[in-house]
């Protein structure tokens, strides 16, 4: 690991004064990487992309200390606002979460182990970047380090964690395995930087690999994630995530859904429904939402949905097992739902 200097952040104003860059931008070579300054929460990345020699910056900001950015406050009338700095044990942990927001509570608990679960904030869990071998490994100049070959997508690549879906570009999936669950419910991102705070959709936050291969969300210099909102949920809501992986703990989801219902009259009159590790972004499976709506939920409309979910899919030579894994956890976690 290389030498740097460190500043420990006592304000979000001071933090977003530090001109700092997004770790995206310090990991370009071309971009002489050891003069960045970049943010460090948890460090759980940060620190993993610094080992692996990939990531050399000149100065770290420590965020972990800010004030009032580690609490999760419900506001009646917008729903609960999540700090950035929350963990992903408070979020697996909170009561109220556990009762409105089911499928977050169910994918914080699910992520990672309980000891990168207590250090893991909310915001560097949303902006960790790609766990894909080649890009992870100092040797290969993939097209997200500037290079001009995803050596995932080549003939007889080692493939089968990647993507299934938009994997045309770059087949390296998103890791956040708590964004599949906050996209499903619509989570809105508070973003400060030194020109003032700008809220975005956390779906619309996130940059496929076609718009821009190099990043994988749209956050600016000396910009911050200050407060993740998740909308009230409208009465008769109900949740569930579901993740699939090689082992229980210690480990990224093979495939993950996160689904949120909304019933009247035993019909389905909304679905929300994400997939992780799918494609580069967390995917809303908008064809499986269609599936569903103004449909009682049934082992039958819930198993079409599934289906429809990867319809569609282009999987590498490695990966064609995802297939089947989502159309079934989609259906399971449609059912999980219909009663949460
Ligand atoms: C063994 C293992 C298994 C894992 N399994 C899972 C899993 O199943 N699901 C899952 O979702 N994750 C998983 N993770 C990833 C882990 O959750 C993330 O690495 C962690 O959440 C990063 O949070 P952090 O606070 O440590 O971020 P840091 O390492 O401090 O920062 C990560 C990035 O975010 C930026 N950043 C941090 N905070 C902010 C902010 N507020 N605003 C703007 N930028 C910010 C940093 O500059 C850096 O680019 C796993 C990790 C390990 C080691």
């Amino acid at each position: 690991m290389n030498a740097f200097q460190w500043t420990d952040a006592t304000s979000v104003k001071q933090a977003t004064g530090q001109q700092t860059t997004p770790v995206a931008d310090a990991m370009l070579v071309n971009a002489k990487p050891e003069s960045a300054t970049i943010f460090k929460a948890g460090g759980v990345d940060v620190l993993d992309l610094m080992k692996e020699h990939v990531l050399a910056p000149g100065r770290i900001v420590g965020i972990g200390n800010l004030p009032k950015l580690n609490a999760i406050r419900a506001d009646g009338k917008e729903g609960t606002h999540l700090g950035a700095l929350v963990t992903i044990a408070q979020l697996e942990h909170d009561g109220g979460l556990q009762k409105s927001y089911r499928a977050l509570t169910e994918a914080a608990s699910h992520a990672a182990t309980p000891q990168v679960r207590n250090a893991a904030t909310l915001g560097g869990n949303i902006m960790q970047r790609p766990h894909c071998w080649y890009f992870r490994n100092e040797n290969f100049k993939c097209l997200k380090k500037g290079g001009t070959v995803c050596f995932a997508n080549q003939a007889g690549a080692e493939n089968k964690y990647h993507a299934i879906m938009g994997n045309q570009t770059c087949s390296a999936v998103h890791g956040s395995s708590i964004s599949t669950a906050l996209v499903a419910f619509g989570a809105q991102l508070e973003l400060t930087g030194p020109q003032g705070v700008r809220r975005v959709p956390l779906e619309q936050f996130f940059v496929t690999p076609e718009k821009d291969v190099q990043r994988e969300n749209s956050i600016q210099p000396n910009e911050l994630i200050t407060d993740v909102l998740l909308p009230a949920p409208a009465a008769g809501t109900g949740s569930w995530y579901i993740k699939f992986g090689e082992r229980e703990s210690y480990d990224w989801a093979l495939a993950d859904v996160a689904v949120v219902l909304e019933q009247r009259d035993g019909r389905c009159t909304k679905a929300s429904i994400v997939l992780g590790a799918a494609a580069p972004v967390p995917l809303r499976a908008t064809a499986a939402e269609a599936a569903l709506l103004g449909k009682p939920i049934t082992e039958e409309t819930a198993r079409a949905a599934g289906q429809a979910a990867t319809a569609g899919a282009t999987p590498l030579e490695q990966n064609a097992y995802k297939v089947p894994i989502f159309a079934a956890i989609v259906k399971r976690a449609i059912l999980k739902a219909r009663e949460a």
